[in-house]
């Protein structure tokens, strides 16, 4: 029955009709993931042996969640729950260390997801009008390649650019007009602040819009992006072992991301006890994706922090919206034994005036004490200007930032394009501990 309905009636559906198409997917993921040794393993610790023994979507909360460790365990085809020769293509995590987390996919898991990316690009108002300029990375890492196959089957005119090579970036986008680009939210930030320096003027792109994501950022960072460029930025939320971007996506109303609630099962755990939690309750985002037959994943702990936007989006779309992430549970740094979440740095130094587009915080032991130190860009002004306005500026953040996270760092200031950029996802810690 409900095969029958178009895309955008599904991201309609009511509640009840959403959760039984969920069920109807589950049983059938489930009967995937029970090719599997590991699946037939886990599922089988808590007396599910086959996906009849599913009868409602509560049932999941039985079933013990799946690690990164799991996948790393399983690696390299523990996970393979379909024919082989059916896989076209795999796709790995960006983790720098150890094994990587690979992910496959079938021609019909591809359209899947393309479908799910087509969605997310319209929810953003783009259309085949559009020019779409892909500055994420090309290649094992799913951001670039996931979002071209939807921008191209909208029917944009898609410019497969990848990352780096800035100069090359603004030749196009003044060449061919760009005027939806995609890249991670340091890389607009660093873009911004290469125009002048590269030779370009602003005034010569089209821009109207950013997909930005793959990173942790505050809405103070999204705020900085339009501002410079005078664009919408929209928030764009997903990781391989879900597929890649598109998992949540924002819509036009920047107010959280819809998170895709006919192909992903959603939950939200207390980060401690693993308990499920109310909707706005900030907690881990665990994800089971119901639309990917060669590599079922069952409820997959992300690691991500974030909570349910309560109520409804005035767009009508009715999957439910998380909110921006606020950090990993393995990102959380125990500074002289209080915990702090760089996210709570970066929203105390992005609100100040003259602060730049980079920053970095690091972490070093000076005796037996744990030191931080923040390193800023400022913009070239206030270095030019007035070394009482840097003073001051130095003592306003140490002063915002012990009443947020109740320690007063040290400051550093650098000129603007003085602090390492990186090609990919920004390394905003580092810890010499
Ligand atoms: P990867 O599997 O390499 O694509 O990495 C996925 C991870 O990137 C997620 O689990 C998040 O930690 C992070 N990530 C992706 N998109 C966002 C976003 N919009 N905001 C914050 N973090 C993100
Ligand atoms: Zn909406």
């Amino acid at each position: 029955m409900i095969s029958c309905y178009s895309d955008s009636e599904i991201q309609m559906f009511d509640h009840e009709t959403l959760r039984a198409l969920q069920l109807i997917r589950f049983k059938k993921i489930v009967s995937q993931a029970l090719k599997t040794e590991f699946y037939r393993t886990k599922l089988g610790s808590v007396g599910i042996k086959h996906s009849s023994d599913i009868t409602s979507i509560n049932d999941i909360q039985k079933i013990p969640f799946t690690t990164k460790e799991d996948l790393r365990d399983t690696y390299p085809y523990g996970l393979l729950a379909a024919d082989k020769d059916d896989v076209v293509r795999m796709h790995a995590s960006s983790g720098t260390t150890g094994k990587p987390t690979v992910i496959y996919q079938t021609q019909s898991d591809l359209d899947n997801w393309t479908n799910l990316t087509v969605r997310s690009l319209i929810a953003t108002g783009c259309s085949h009008k559009d020019v779409f300029q892909n500055m994420m990375t090309y290649g094992l890492f799913t951001g670039g390649i996931g979002l071209h196959y939807g921008a191209e089957k909208l029917g944009m005119f898609v410019i497969p650019a990848s990352s780096g090579n800035t100069k090359r970036q603004f030749m196009l986008m003044k060449d061919f007009q760009t005027t939806v680009v995609h890249a991670t939210p340091s890389y607009m930030l660093h873009l911004f602040s290469e125009i002048e320096p590269l030779g370009f003027d602003l005034k010569d792109f089209k821009i109207k819009k950013a997909m930005i994501g793959a990173e942790p950022h505050s809405e103070e960072i999204r705020r900085k992006i339009e501002e410079c460029f005078g664009i919408d930025a929209y928030n764009s939320y997903g990781l391989s072992e879900m597929n890649g971007p598109s998992v949540a996506f924002e819509c036009e109303h920047k107010n959280g991301m819809h998170l895709w609630e006919d192909s992903y099962i959603l939950e939200i755990v207390d980060k401690n006890n693993l308990t499920p939690l109310e909707d706005g309750n900030l907690g881990e985002l665990v994800l089971t994706n119901l639309i990917r037959e060669s590599t079922p994943i069952i409820r997959y702990r992300t690691r991500d922090l974030t909570k349910v936007i309560p109520g409804d989006c005035p767009c009508g779309r009715t999957a439910r919206r998380i909110d921006r992430i606020f950090g990993r549970t393995d990102d959380m740094l125990i500074i002289n034994g209080v915990n702090v979440f760089p996210s709570q740095i970066e929203e105390v130094i992005m609100k100040m005036p003259s602060i730049g587009n980079n920053y970095r915080i690091v972490i070093r032991k000076k005796g037996i004490l744990d030191q931080l130190i923040i390193e800023t860009e400022v913009n070239s002004e206030i270095i030019i200007d007035d070394t009482r306005k840097l003073y001051a500026l130095r003592d306003r953040i140490k002063e915002e930032l012990r009443a947020s996270i109740t320690i007063s760092p040290q400051i550093e200031f650098h000129e603007p394009g003085r602090l390492p950029v990186q090609q990919g996802k920004a390394i905003r810690v580092v810890d010499e501990r």
